[in-house]
Formats: structure tokens, sequence, C-alpha cells
């Protein structure tokens, strides 16, 4: 009778540590890792795109104060060339080549400053963009975190049963038995009681002797397999989940 409250015993056991190892890697655990990783990723565009936006932001503030001090000059010169102050006509000449030079200046560094605009406009765009993606990122972080935990308070609960049926269980076998018991757990990784199907211990599958066949009919004797050491359990499934 202790023998096959045993064997449930160990089945228990086997629960609980399958349980323990589903809590452990649970697949929920590594949608929030990824969720996690995810939102990192996008945090750290975002930061990137807003460091970009602040450089290229100083940049055309650089831009735009060398091409007010740019035209400032053109205007002053134009106004100049223009004034019938200056009589001279080789210096009127060379007044008119500084204004090309000075006007050409002018125009490439408005066209580059029109350009750095668009630029900015364009990151302006993206860093929205990486900050509504970031939004749905956390959010869905929060969800899946959320699904863990139900998760594993439903697998606790689960866990909770399983260690009552096992105190349960266990209040009802010898002490000594037990004793012995853990001893075999331990050596088997959890499995040091076999069950004998016709007549091969299930946990070696080598053919038990017929001197052991013999013992295995009595109740109280604990019988160990010659080939691997296991305890010996011979019952049927029905007797099994009987009690
Ligand atoms: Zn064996």
């Amino acid at each position: 009778m202790s023998l096959i409250l045993l064997w449930r015993l160990q089945e228990l056991d086997l629960a609980i540590a399958e349980l323990e190892h589903e809590m452990e890697n649970n697949p929920l655990r590594g949608e929030v890792e990824s969720a996690a990783e995810q939102l990192k990723s996008l945090e750290e565009a975002l930061a990137g795109t807003e460091q970009d936006l602040k450089e290229r932001r100083k940049k055309l503030r650089r831009g735009e104060l060398d091409l007010e001090a740019i035209s400032a000059e053109h205007d002053a010169l134009d106004r100049r060339l223009y004034s019938g102050e200056v009589k001279n006509i080789k210096e009127l000449e060379q007044m008119e080549i500084k204004l090309r030079q000075v006007k050409q200046k002018r125009d490439e560094l408005e066209e580059e400053i029109l350009g750095m605009m668009e630029a900015i406009e364009e990151q302006e765009r993206r860093a929205a963009d990486l900050a509504e993606q970031q939004k749905e990122a956390a959010a869905e972080l929060q969800r899946r975190r959320q699904r863990l935990d139900e998760e594993l308070a439903r697998l606790e609960g689960e866990m909770e049963k399983l260690q009552e049926q096992r105190r349960e269980l266990a209040a009802q076998i010898e002490p000594q038995l037990l004793d012995r018991y853990d001893e075999l757990s331990r050596r088997f990784q959890g499995r040091g009681l076999a069950r004998v199907v016709n007549d091969i211990c299930q946990g070696c599958s080598v053919f038990i002797s017929s001197a052991q066949r013999g013992r295995l009919y009595d109740p109280r004797a604990l019988v160990y397999c010659e080939s691997c050491g296991r305890l010996l359990v011979r019952f049927s499934d029905e007797e099994a989940q009987a009690h």
C-alpha cells in the first residue's frame, strides 16, 4: 500500500518539478525581454536623433549669423558702388568683382541654410515618429509584463495545490520510507522508483530476475532492480490512479 503512495509521491514531485521548470522558463518571459529590448533600442534611436537635431540646430544658428554678416557686407558694398562716391574706374572695377564674389558667397550660404532646414525638418519628423513608436513599445511591454504576472500567479496557484497534495500524501507514508525515497530521488534525479511492466524495469529497460519477480508480489517487500538499483513497484495503471 505504501509503495503505491510512494509512487504517487514521485509522480507529484515530478509534476512539481515540471511546474517549476514551466515557471522559470515560461515563454512569456522571453516575450517580456524582447519587448524591453525593443523599447530600449527605440529609446536609444530617439536619444541619438535628438542629439543630432541639437547639433544641427546649433550649426544652423551659426550659418544664419554668417549669412547676416555676409548680407550686410554685400549691401554695404552695393550701396557704395552705386553711391557715386567712388569715381576711380579701376577702383570701381575692383569693387564690382568683389561684389560679385560676396553675392555668390551669400547665395551659396543661403542654399546651404535651406538644405540644413530641410534636414532638420526631416529629423524632426523622424524624432516624432520614434517618440510615437517608443510610446507604443512601452505600452506593449506593460501588456506583456501583465500577461506574465497573470500567468505566474496562475501557475503559483497550481503549485500551491500540488504542494498541499504532497503534504497530505507524505503524511500517510512512514518516515523511514520517505527518507529512503528522498535518498533514491536524489540518486536518480527524481525517478528513484521504477515500475515493472512485462517483467521489465521501466527505469533501465532490463528484465528482472525470476527471484525478484516472486518478491514483487509481497506488498511489504522493498525490491530493488539488480541492474540500476531503483526501487521496483508493480501495479496496474488503474491501481496507480485509484488512491
Ligand atoms: Zn532497473
